[in-house]
């Protein structure tokens, strides 16, 4: 059978792009599918931990907007209501309350989403070596993906009409509303929930000149009052505030059957337990003093992959394997490094015993997924009781360990035993 190419690569978003450098970079012949056209908006507050940033092949200091030594936690309101909106009152009562952390070493990176994925598909494209290629396609959907024993088969939907696409290998890269994942049936052990976020961007010029209750513009918030299971944020950035709320802990995230974007019709709306637009307007306007949101947008955020199980001839990277870390809701980290894991098995293994690269993969996603099926039993520990956790964070040395592994990814065997040193 002839094939279109060695790999295809569903996605170009930092997980496909990961995956499409390391292999092109040892020349191999990838077709790089997305439905967007670069530059495309996608829903992403853009916080780039330290870890993030070193597990990228390049620098990316071109987009890099401002970059955070400080970091502000605001816990949810004592007694643990935290299913309301924090009143202006009892976020004032509460100031004191709040953890401010300043580092030498930078915390985050901000960068604008839409400005971070042009420039990496870019370096991307260039990443060719050794007779390796990278062919960037449009395409409007995958209407057919087909396992056969020695390939992979996809029928796609272009603007140019269907076309029929053949590789040893295909890369599912499609974020957490793709298809991959649907089509491939890959569920079992794999994502059983997702999270959800909803952001909007505020620039600096329409903030009031006071913020309410004193707060700088510049401050990277995360705040842990406005709703459970989840956080508000502030990310600072050039111009504007990207601001955001989430929902990622196992037993709050939304089913991912609920695939919508909560409407302002929606009933659920009332309920401020639910992510929704009333939900963001009414932290914007409690934190930042606006009364309108021109734009919100919100997405998926793919969860429960710390029990993902590869197999066969399509590998699930970043969103689509349900990577996102469901303590932080952080996701490209993970995204980049499963790319990477996913090139790194295919290159250890001869692409047509297909078998070995499914469980080469196993083996180089093992430490991520390890990271987050640790995640995953603190984050329910933490939004059960997020208010033990702003105790544990009033140590200096904890407050800095689990900084430290939010930037830096430490292993967490240093979290558990430093802990465990804590509690005897
Ligand atoms: C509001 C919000 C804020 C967030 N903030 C942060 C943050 O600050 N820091 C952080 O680390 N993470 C954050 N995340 C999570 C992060 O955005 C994701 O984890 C990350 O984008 C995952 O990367 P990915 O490459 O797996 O998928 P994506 O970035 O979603 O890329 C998937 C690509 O596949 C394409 N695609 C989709 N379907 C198809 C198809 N059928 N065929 C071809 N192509 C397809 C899409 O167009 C897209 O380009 C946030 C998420 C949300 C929703």
């Amino acid at each position: 059978m002839t094939l279109d190419c060695d790999i295809l690569i569903a996605g170009a978003g930092p997980a496909g792009c990961a995956a499409a450098y390391d292999l092109a970079q040892a020349g191999k012949q990838v077709i790089l599918l997305d439905k967007r056209t670069f530059p495309r908006q996608k829903p992403c507050a853009c916080g780039l931990t330290r870890k993030t940033l070193k597990a990228l092949r390049y620098s990316v200091d071109p987009v890099i907007e401002r970059v955070c030594h400080e970091i502000v936690l605001q816990p949810t309101t004592e007694g643990g209501d935290s299913g309301a909106v924090n009143s202006a009152h009892s976020t004032a009562t509460h100031k004191s309350a709040n953890v401010r952390v300043k580092t030498r070493n930078p915390i985050c990176a901000m960068a604008v989403r839409e400005v971070f994925d042009s420039f990496c598909l870019q370096q991307t494209l260039l990443a060719a070596r050794q007779g390796g290629s990278i062919e960037l396609r449009k395409i409007d959907r995958i209407t057919t993906l087909r396992e056969l024993p020695d390939a992979i088969e996809l029928d796609v939907a272009t603007p140019r009409g269907p076309e029929t696409l053949r590789a040893s290998i295909l890369i599912g890269a499609d974020g957490s509303n793709g298809q991959t994942r649907r089509l491939t049936h890959q569920d079992n052990g794999a994502p059983s929930q997702d999270g959800f976020a909803l952001e909007a961007t505020v620039p600096y010029a329409s903030l009031p000149s006071t913020l309410p209750n004193g707060a700088s513009p510049h401050d990277l918030v995360f705040d842990f009052a406005p709703l459970p299971g989840g956080y508000g944020w502030l990310f600072p950035k050039a111009d504007h505030i990207n601001i955001g709320v989430g929902a990622f802990a196992p037993s709050f995230a939304a089913p991912s059957s609920q695939k919508r974007l909560p409407s302002a019709k929606d009933p659920a709306q009332q309920d401020i337990k639910h992510v929704t637009r009333a939900l963001l307007l009414n932290y914007a306007q409690q934190k930042l003093g606006v009364t309108t949101l021109p734009h919100i947008t919100g997405q998926q955020l793919g969860m429960g992959g710390h029990a993902y199980v590869p197999r066969g001839r399509v590998l699930l990277v970043g969103d689509a394997a349900g990577l996102v870390d469901p303590l932080t809701g952080e996701g490209i980290h993970s995204a980049i490094v499963s790319g990477q894991a996913a090139a790194a098995a295919i290159l250890d293994c001869d692409l047509y015993n297909q078998p070995d690269i499914a469980a080469a993969y196993a083996r180089h996603l093992s430490p991520l997924l390890k990271t987050l099926a640790f995640s995953h039993r603190a984050a329910r520990a933490f939004y059960a009781h997020p208010e033990r956790g702003f105790k544990a964070m009033r140590t200096p040395f904890m407050r800095s360990l689990i900084l430290k592994t939010y930037a830096d990814g430490l292993p967490h065997t240093s979290l558990i035993s430093a802990l465990a040193k804590l509690t005897t």
